[in-house]
C-alpha cells in the first residue's frame, strides 16, 4: 500500500493510473466498519484509496476533537491487510491551505436543520468541505459511505448535487459487534460495563415509543439523550412513533461519549 501526505503527491500518482478509483474517507481508528467500506470498493474498483485525517471543522466540541482516537500505525496495518490501494493522510494545512476561516458554504437547507444538524451546529458544514476537498483531491468514480452515520449519506447526497459531482456515492450498511453496537471509533472510549449498556441503543429500536426508548437508555446510564426520532428516510422529517416504513435515528451520551445509531423499520 502506498501512503501520501499531500494532495500534490497524491494528485501526480493517481493521474499515472487508469480506471475506476473507489475512495473511502475516514477520521480513523478503523474497525470492522470501516474495513467493509474497503472490501466493497475493492469489489467495484480497480484502485482504492483510503484517507484518514480528523477533520477539525466538523467538531463542535473541542474536547470530543481532542480526545478522538487516534491508532494510525495500528490502521495502516489493517489497510494493508485488506488490500487497500492508498492511504492518504494530510495534515491540516494540506486540506486547510487557507485556514480555517472564510470556508465555503452548502445551502443544505432542511436536512441541516434536523437530528445531528441541530444538535451540532456547523457540523454538516464542516462534513461537506472536507469532502468536497477530499473529492477533489482523489477525483474517484465511486465513493464509499456508511449507514451508520444516516444523515451524513443524505447531506453528502445534496452536497454531490449542490457541486454537479458525478461521482458514485455507494451506501454500506452498519456494520455491528456480535451484541447488536455498532462498531464506532468513539466505542474504545467506553469501559466494559458501559458497552454493555449502550446495547440500550440496539434494543431500544423496538420500543413501543420514544419516551419509552428515551427511558430505557437513561435507565441504563445514559447521561443525555439528544433525541430518539422516527424519521422519513428521505427527507428525515418526524413521523408518528409506529408509521412504517420509518427510519429510528438515535444520539446519545454515555460516560462522556456521544453515540449515535439508526435502524430501518419496514
Ligand atoms: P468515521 O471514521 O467515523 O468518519 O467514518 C468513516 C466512514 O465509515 C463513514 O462513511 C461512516 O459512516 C463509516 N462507518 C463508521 N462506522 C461504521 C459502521 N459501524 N458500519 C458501517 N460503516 C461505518
Amino acid at each position: 500500500m502506498k501512503q501520501f501526505l499531500t494532495q500534490d503527491a497524491l494528485k501526480s500518482y493517481l493521474q499515472n493510473k487508469g480506471g475506476s478509483i473507489g475512495f473511502v474517507p475516514t477520521m480513523g481508528a478503523l474497525h470492522e466498519g470501516h474495513l467493509a467500506l474497503i472490501k466493497a470498493a475493492k469489489a467495484q474498483c480497480e484502485q482504492v484509496v483510503c484517507s484518514i485525517f480528523v477533520n477539525p471543522t466538523q467538531f463542535n466540541d473541542p474536547s470530543d476533537f481532542e480526545k478522538y482516537p487516534k491508532t494510525l500505525a495500528n490502521d495502516i496495518k489493517l489497510l494493508t491487510e485488506t488490500g487497500c490501494d492508498i492511504v492518504y493522510t494530510p495534515e491540516v494545512d494540506d486540506l486547510y491551505p487557507s485556514g480555517m476561516k472564510n470556508l465555503p458554504h452548502y445551502p443544505l437547507g432542511r436536512l441541516e436543520e434536523l437530528l445531528e444538524g441541530a444538535h451540532r451546529p456547523g457540523h454538516f458544514q464542516g462534513v461537506c468541505v472536507v469532502v468536497d476537498r477530499l473529492l477533489q483531491a482523489v477525483q474517484p468514480s465511486h465513493l464509499y459511505m456508511g449507514q451508520k452515520d444516516f444523515q451524513q449519506i443524505a447531506i453528502i447526497r445534496k452536497m454531490l448535487e449542490i457541486t454537479k459531482s458525478n461521482v458514485n456515492l455507494i451506501e454500506c450498511p452498519t456494520v455491528r459487534e456480535s451484541s447488536g453496537l455498532a462498531m464506532s471509533s468513539r466505542n474504545s472510549r467506553l469501559s466494559a460495563e458501559q458497552k454493555t449498556q449502550a446495547l440500550a441503543i440496539f434494543q431500544g429500536f423496538n420500543s413501543p415509543s420514544a419516551a419509552a426508548f428515551e427511558s430505557a437508555l437513561v435507565a441504563n446510564g445514559f447521561e443525555t439523550v439528544d433525541y430518539v426520532a422516527c424519521c422519513d428516510p428521505i427527507t428525515l422529517e418526524n413521523k408518528p412513533w409506529d408509521e412504517r416504513p420509518c427510519q429510528i435515528l438515535v444520539a446519545a451520551f454515555i460516560g462522556g461519549v456521544r453515540l449515535i445509531d439508526n435502524q430501518f423499520m419496514p
